[in-house]
């Protein structure tokens, strides 16, 4: 049987490989199916240059990415000038990251991206395959329909397959209908039908009966027997082989430390009861399947031992609960020396935050999102805002880098809403700032997008760099476009979400700049000294006994009646609350109060 050959394109950062080819290739090597990997997008960051492909590969509104590649695959259909007047700002920070011209960005797409394409079309035996796949997430669609158009030119029998995340039956009829240069798109986890896919391609026999696929039959005919099924245990899924990806690094110079990409569970155990309504990851695989802990353990001491790797990202979107104990805990027994990235709940307490920590855990992305509960419950998120503050607190104090955002323009939201998050947000800047606050979308998939009417949702259309990136008379964009832009059925007045966004810009400035804010104290015995730098003049404030003690006690976040029973309900209580509060050294929301001075001392 002819080996399969696995693609993917740009534009992607050479830092995170592509773990759908690593792992592809491990499971087709487990069927005894022959495979090669190719990383070109590592190909293409090393000819334009590692800086502008930084750049390219970061989203944005402008999906930059993708437009550099949509010359080479459908032709001339939309001017650069037209896409460099939507996208002033974010076109000037790539020819700065890039440092190259107008002239140089507009070659990239109209020449240097084709002759890419043509490139290994032609030094690349590509008849030797019985399928070339390509792998497709973020940013790679246009590349690989320019690629694989090449490649169909030249070699027109070899059978070229799509697949990835991005598709479900929507974008793939699309696809199928618009680009005849792909043979088959496949929706759903890949995992148990690739290997019979391949033999089946490689016999030149019917795909009949498989689900997953979408083909055409004679006729141009699309067949389609629906979506592939989730992969129920992810035990099954063999160590990815990222063998190819450091071969590429390697002839390419690529020298930065790696974060190699690991995958310990698919779906979300939090969007099976209450999708997020902004959220549009996942889509018919939100069934939530995670592996077991050993399986873990197993598969990151293969990986460190074969590539002396340490540092992995979790490519989850939700870590599984009962990681904290039966997988962090057992790597903090073991001293290990792994630096993991997972993204997390935000309703984590500190004691798991800690044995996380402890575990190799330095890097998170909870779901933040607001500081505001109303605005939480309006998204699904079913947490607090003080619960995410407190997250936020302990974050910051075990230096775990916390990659979270703040979203806004939710249906139901009110100006107090704002009002309250824009008295709370000059409160916390001496915690990490987020990544950005802005207006949430409805993307493809998210409940925003399906339902809009229920979500004051309306005029919903496609974002506008489609009309850049795709051609409208071979495509419906409506059907192909991932991200949307919409109408609010009852906005707020933007200055409102604008007071906050300005907040948040000037704590990220703060943040970043030599002078950082701090708040912390440090404990004498029956005192507390807390030194504040969070305004422009520092001070010093300084609590002694019962107060002191007050104060320790609300380190977690805590309603009053707790406070109150803890202390041997105090008649002072509640005055020293309120002065506490009014001083900006407790935090009062939802009901509970939490001390925002972290301690000084770095073992509590
Ligand atoms: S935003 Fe996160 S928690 Fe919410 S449904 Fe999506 S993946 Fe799950």
């Amino acid at each position: 049987m002819k080996p399969a050959a696995l693609v993917s394109m740009p534009t992607l950062s050479p830092r995170f490989p592509s773990f759908q080819l690593a792992l592809l290739q491990a499971t087709l090597a487990r069927e005894g199916i022959a495979s090669d990997s190719y990383s070109l997008f590592m190909y293409f960051a090393k000819q334009v240059g590692w800086a502008l492909n930084e750049s390219l590969a970061t989203m944005a509104d402008s999906m930059i990415g993708e437009w550099i590649w949509s010359r080479a695959a459908f032709g001339a259909f939309s001017e650069d000038d037209g896409y460099f007047a939507a996208f002033p700002e974010e076109v000037s920070r790539t020819l700065a990251a890039g440092a190259c011209t107008l002239d140089e960005l507009r070659r990239l797409r109209e020449v240097d991206t084709a002759a890419f394409v043509e490139h290994y079309a032609a030094t690349v035996n590509w008849a030797k395959y019985g399928l070339v796949g390509f792998s497709i997430c973020f940013q790679q669609l246009n590349a690989s329909l320019a690629m694989a158009k090449a490649i169909k030119r030249r070699y027109p029998t070899v059978p070229i397959v799509f697949g990835g995340s991005t598709f479900e039956d929507d974008i793939a009829r699309e696809v199928m209908t618009g680009c005849p240069q792909v043979d088959v798109v496949h929706c759903g986890d890949a995992d148990e039908v690739l290997p019979e896919l391949a033999r089946r391609l490689a016999e030149g026999a019917s795909l009949e009966g498989l689900r997953g696929p979408m083909w055409r039959e004679a006729g141009g005919v699309l067949r389609y027997e629906g979506r592939a099924p989730n992969l129920d245990r992810m035990d099954k899924t063999p160590v990815p082989d990222f063998d190819e990806y450091f071969q590429a690094c390697q002839e390419t110079g690529f020298e930065q430390k790696v974060m190699l990409p690991i995958e310990t569970a698919r779906g979300c155990w939090h969007g099976m009861k209450n999708h997020c309504t902004f959220c549009g990851l996942n889509r018919q695989g939100m069934n939530f399947r995670a592996k077991s802990p050993d399986a873990v353990l197993e598969l990151l001491r293969a990986l460190s031992d074969r590539y002396g790797v340490f540092n992995f990202n979790a490519i989850d979107n939700i870590v599984s609960p009962e990681y904290v104990d039966a997988l962090f805990a057992r790597l903090a027994e073991q001293k290990s020396d792994f630096r993991l990235h997972y993204e997390i709940r935000s309703n984590l307490s500190r004691e798991k935050l800690k044995q996380m920590v402890r575990g190799g855990v330095y890097s998170v992305q909870p779901g933040i999102e607001s500081f505001s509960t109303h605005v939480l419950s309006l998204m699904k998120k079913f947490t607090t805002g003080i619960r995410n503050i407190e997250l936020l607190k302990w974050t910051s104090y075990y230096g775990v880098e916390n990659l979270y955002i703040l979203l806004c323009g939710f249906h139901g939201e009110t100006e107090a809403d704002y009002r309250q998050l824009a008295e709370v947000l000059p409160k916390l800047v001496h915690f990490q700032p987020p990544v950005a606050m802005g207006r949430a979308r409805a993307d493809r998939g998210s409940p925003m997008f399906e339902r809009p009417a229920q979500h004051g949702v309306k005029n919903l259309r496609p974002a506008r760099c489609y009309p850049f990136i795709f051609p409208a008379e071979r495509f419906d964009l409506t059907r192909v476009s991932y991200y949307f832009e919409h109408d609010a059925v009852a906005p707020l007045p933007e200055e409102v979400h604008d007071a906050c966004i300005r907040l948040v810009d000037g704590w990220r400035a703060r943040w970043h700049s030599a002078n950082r804010p701090w708040l912390r104290y440090a404990k004498g015995w029956r005192s507390l000294t807390i030194s504040d730098g969070r305004g422009a003049t520092p001070r010093e404030v300084r609590l002694r006994g019962e107060v002191a003690e007050l104060y320790e006690l609300c380190a977690e976040a805590r309603r009053a009646e707790d406070v109150r029973e803890r202390l041997g309900d105090p008649g002072w209580l509640d005055e020293a609350l309120a002065e506490l509060v009014s001083d900006d050294l407790l935090l009062h929301l939802d009901g509970r109060y939490l001390a925002l001075a972290l301690p000084a001392n770095a073992n509590h």
